[in-house]
């Protein structure tokens, strides 16, 4: 993909060898136990994949950072979405905090992420609020020189582990006018976490529930303009949204590898399985979805990288790489036949995997009115 660009071929080459040789043999692992291996997360931070997105200054890359987060994430989910997750959130989670952090709070706060290797995570959904973010409660109370926020915050990636949380909270009632992020350190009094969800796939990240009760922090924790965080939650969307496409386009080649490989291995009717003309049907569709997956996700993350404005391409390579590694799951498990349907083979969770693609940062329905909405403001 990348044979043009000297830099990005090398770092493609080095984070696969990586992904191959230290992380697919612990995938099985990951999922079954519902913990991320200490190893992995180490191999992320040493190859310098968890401050991809940061400046220069404080790990992140010259250039590139879009298409550098996706290829990253892309080769790590071929073998494992868990770990290609980690990437993701960091990156989420970092993002209001480096665009929209004090130069005081970024001096110092990114010294000590890379320093400690400090997981942030991203607490912006509520039980009562997920696609429509506008309808969010958590509230944000101006109190002399602090801020107060109370409220429940639910599937949040690394809650359990993160150290700093980015959390959007209502500073006043006008809707999706009136939020804004504050970053909240761990050991802040009244933050608690709350229940740890038992998850369908991506079981090797950790998802609970965060509870803010009368936490307080400085009005200098403050991320960008007051009531201006619906607008930085949105502009991270333009560069989260191209690496779920990553993420699911890295498990669909993960499931169509392993399709292909027991297509030509598996026998039925004197012949591999790969010489009958359905089973080859498979092979193509998946491959064609696969090589549209890969145009679209790039050219949104290249989008991003050059700073044009990329919000009807990420929601497409999205929405399509998620759809399509679904069906590709899908199929895996149907050339497996019912090996597939059990768990000593890595179709069955490259599938369960798949479907959280489908869901999180803004689900397909979400997609699909972001996609509409920016074509009809683009023709009025
Ligand atoms: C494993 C996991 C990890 C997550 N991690 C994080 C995280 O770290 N931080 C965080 O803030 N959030 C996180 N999320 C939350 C995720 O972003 C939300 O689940 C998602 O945005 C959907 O919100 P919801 O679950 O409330 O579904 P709802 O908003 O209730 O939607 C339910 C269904 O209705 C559809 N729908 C909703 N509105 C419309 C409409 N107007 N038109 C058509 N269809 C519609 C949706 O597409 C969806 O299919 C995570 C979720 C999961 C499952």
């Amino acid at each position: 993909m990348f044979n043009d660009n000297e830099e990005l071929r090398i770092a493609a080459d080095t984070i696969r060898q990586a992904a191959r040789e230290r992380i697919a043999p612990l995938a099985a692992a990951v999922d079954a136990t519902g913990e991320l291996d200490n190893e992995v997360l180490s191999l992320l931070w040493d190859l310098g994949l968890m401050t991809l997105v940061f400046p220069p200054e404080h790990g992140g890359a010259e250039q590139s950072r879009g298409t550098l987060l996706c290829l990253a994430v892309e080769e790590i989910a071929r073998h494992c979405a868990s770990s290609a997750l980690m990437l993701i959130i960091q990156a989420v989670g970092s993002y209001p905090l480096l665009h929209g952090g004090s130069p005081e709070l970024l001096a110092r706060l990114l010294p000590r992420i890379v320093k400690n290797r400090e997981l942030v995570a991203y607490l912006v959904s509520e039980p009562g609020a997920g696609s429509d973010v506008g309808a969010l409660r958590t509230t944000a109370v101006r109190d002399g020189d602090a801020y107060v926020l109370s409220g429940t915050k639910c599937f949040s990636t690394n809650g359990p582990v993160a150290s700093l949380y980015t959390v959007l909270a209502r500073t006043s009632e006008k809707g999706r006018d009136g939020l804004s992020f504050f970053l909240v350190e761990r050991d802040t009094a009244g933050l608690q976490v709350g229940k740890i969800e038992k998850k369908l796939g991506q079981r090797g990240s950790q998802t609970s529930e965060m509870y803010l009760d009368q936490v307080r922090v400085p009005v200098g924790n403050l991320l960008g303009e007051e009531d201006k965080g619906f607008r930085l939650a949105m502009m991270d969307f333009d560069m989260s949204r191209p690496a779920i496409g990553a993420q699911a386009l890295g498990i669909a080649q993960g499931a169509f590898g392993q399709m292909v490989r027991h297509a030509k291995e598996r026998r039925t009717f004197g012949q591999q399985l790969c010489e009958h003309q359905m089973i080859q049907q498979i092979i193509a569709d998946s491959a064609t979805l696969i090589e549209a997956s890969r145009g679209l996700v790039y050219r949104a993350a290249a989008q991003y990288d050059k700073g044009v404005r990329n919000t009807k391409l990420a929601s497409m390579g999205k929405l399509f790489a998620s759809d399509a590694a679904m069906k590709i799951t899908t199929d895996a498990i149907q050339v497996f036949g019912g090996y597939g349907y059990m768990q000593d083979y890595p179709v069955e969770r490259m599938f369960r995997d798949a479907k959280l693609t489908q869901i999180f940062e803004g689900a397909n329905q979400i997609q699909r009115l972001v996609i509409a909405r920016e074509i009809l403001k683009e023709t009025a």
